[in-house]
This record gives C-alpha cells, sequence and structure tokens, in this order.
C-alpha cells in the first residue's frame, strides 16, 4: 500500500490569502517569520525567515460532529503550492514527534486504540499499521507540542 500525504485545500488556503475569514469568522493574524519553525499547512514546508504568514483557527472536517476539532494552524500568506507528495515531508523529519490518530469510515470517529505519539522517522510505519488492522478511513498527523492538525493521511489509491 502506498500512503498520501494529504494538506489542507489550495481552495481554502487561497480564500484566507485573499482576505477570508476563519473557522470562528476572524480575520486570520498577519505576521513575519522569524524562521524559528513556523510550519504552512499547504505546501508542508517551514515558513522562511522575513516571509509572511497567518495564523488562523482551522476545522480539518467538513462537517461538524464530536470528533471535528479545531485549533489553531498557520500558512504562507503569498501564494505557495500544495505538497503532493508520497512521502513524508522532509519539514516534518525536522521535529521529534506527532500526535497520529486514525478516524473510522463508518463512524467518522477516532478508532480508540489509534491514537499515539510517535517519532517523526516511524510515521510511514505507524500509518501502515493502522491502515491494515484497523477500519482506518484516514490518519490525521498533529504536533505532538501543540496539537496543531498538520496533515491528513490516506490510502494512495492512484
Ligand atoms: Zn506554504
Amino acid at each position: 500500500m502506498r500512503l498520501k500525504f494529504v494538506p489542507i485545500s489550495s481552495e481554502k488556503v487561497r480564500d484566507l490569502q485573499n482576505g477570508g475569514l476563519d473557522f470562528y469568522g476572524n480575520l486570520p493574524i498577519k505576521l513575519i517569520s522569524d524562521g524559528g519553525g513556523i510550519p504552512c499547512r499547504h505546501c508542508l514546508e517551514d515558513i522562511a525567515e522575513g516571509d509572511g504568514y497567518l495564523a488562523l483557527a482551522f476545522g480539518p472536517f467538513a462537517d461538524q460532529h464530536a470528533y471535528a476539532e479545531v485549533g489553531p494552524i498557520f500558512v504562507h500568506s503569498k501564494k505557495c503550492h500544495a505538497y503532493s507528495g508520497k512521502v513524508i515531508p522532509t519539514s516534518f523529519l525536522t521535529r521529534e514527534h506527532y500526535i497520529m490518530r486514525a478516524y473510522s469510515k463508518r463512524t467518522k470517529a477516532i478508532i480508540y486504540g489509534s491514537g499515539k505519539r510517535v517519532g517523526s522517522d516511524k510515521i510511514t510505519v505507524e500509518a501502515h499499521k493502522l491502515f491494515e488492522k484497523m477500519d482506518t478511513d484516514f490518519i490525521h498527523l498533529r504536533s505532538a507540542s501543540y496539537t496543531c492538525f498538520a496533515c491528513r493521511v490516506e490510502r494512495d489509491e492512484e
């Protein structure tokens, strides 16, 4: 099985970059990166020192339900390209740990027993285990330090 690492949608990011509102209806906060490891959740790269970025509330689910968490994320304030790689983004490997959770195809809920804190070098191995052993539709990766949404992991059916 191959995996794909899916960032937040380009449509959503373009809207935010063009003055759109965040999950709570607020304008994103405009900031300038100090180069201190500020991750863009669209291109899945760190935002370079001096480059502008937006801080905003984001919900990574299309529907609102009990498991649909909302939290802070960052994206570049100017156009960047959506990550489309089939391997873990290299910027993820500069962090030690991530939180990983699988969500059920049937219920859309978190699959209990799937949640774990994993070393960034173990994400691919652990993702394969979750897809092989459970009723996993998709996986969310989150920052282990701040719990911000990082990206979604899916089976690559192409
Ligand atoms: Zn970006």
